[in-house]
């Protein structure tokens, strides 16, 4: 299986270690055709990219681009998924800034609305009152692929638990992709096994946090192979 795009990774305009063209650079010298670069939506707490530095970045990225004409360096986000209406944290001034956006949920994010959203993060973390929260996480993520065009979502299953059948139908139907992540252990075997027959897509990221984790799929690529998953179903896949 030889992965040729890396759409998930981060940098230190979140919480990343290195600078986007380091990321950059381990993605040419690892081979890879495609790199994407995918910090952290800005309403995320702890580590958000700073709003106001979106139109830096795609300047940064543009500039990249001239200067590394055989890689094609793509400027992602990863927002995260406010409630459970769908709302993400890329608003209608500054999408245009992205070539592509995935969308994962993330505890740190601040919920839109305050009381029902923090509840439901502490709920997912207590646990006898999980029924509520896979309704409330599932509604979440399926309402944020019905309402934004969303390429990917990162990480399913991790951190928040959800309902991954509902999830998969679903992204079909919106042509989403569903991640298999190489450094959270979601999408897991037995998940895969449970809708890999929906016909649903899937990309393999390295969610790399670090320049030398850029293109490090050897995990997704073991419980992808693992349970099974059509290699054709894999979008980020070279000889498909
Ligand atoms: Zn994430
Ligand atoms: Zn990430």
């Amino acid at each position: 299986m030889n992965v040729i795009a890396d759409y998930h990774t981060h940098t230190v305009y979140s919480h990343g270690k290195g600078s986007i063209e380091d990321n950059v650079k381990v993605a040419i010298s690892k081979g890879l055709k495609t790199i994407g670069i995918s910090d952290h939506g800005y309403k995320h707490m702890g580590f958000g990219i700073k709003y106001r530095d979106i139109p830096k970045m795609r300047e940064e990225i543009d500039y990249l681009r001239e200067k590394y004409p055989n890689i094609n360096i793509l400027m992602g986000i990863e927002a995260n998924i406010l409630d459970e209406d769908g709302n993400i944290d890329v608003d209608d001034k500054v999408r245009k800034y992205f070539d592509y956006i995935m969308a994962g949920y993330h505890f740190g994010s601040t919920p839109t609305k305050l009381i029902k959203g923090s509840l439901n993060h502490f709920i997912n973390l207590v646990g006898p009152l999980k029924k509520f929260a896979i309704k409330y996480n599932t509604n979440a993520v399926v309402n944020a692929m019905k309402k934004n065009d969303i390429f990917i979502i990162t990480h399913p299953g991790a951190k928040a638990m959800i309902d991954l059948v509902e999830v998969a139908k679903v992204a079909k139907e919106t042509n989403t992709a569903l991640e298999i992540n190489s450094r959270h252990g979601h999408l897991t075997i037995e998940e895969l096994k449970l809708i890999k027959d929906i016909g649903v897509k899937f990309a393999i990221g390295s969610d790399a946090h670090e320049p030398e984790s850029v293109g490090n799929f050897i995990d997704g690529i073991y419980r992808a192979k693992k349970a099974g998953v059509d290699i054709k179903s894999i979008i980020n896949i070279d000889g498909r």
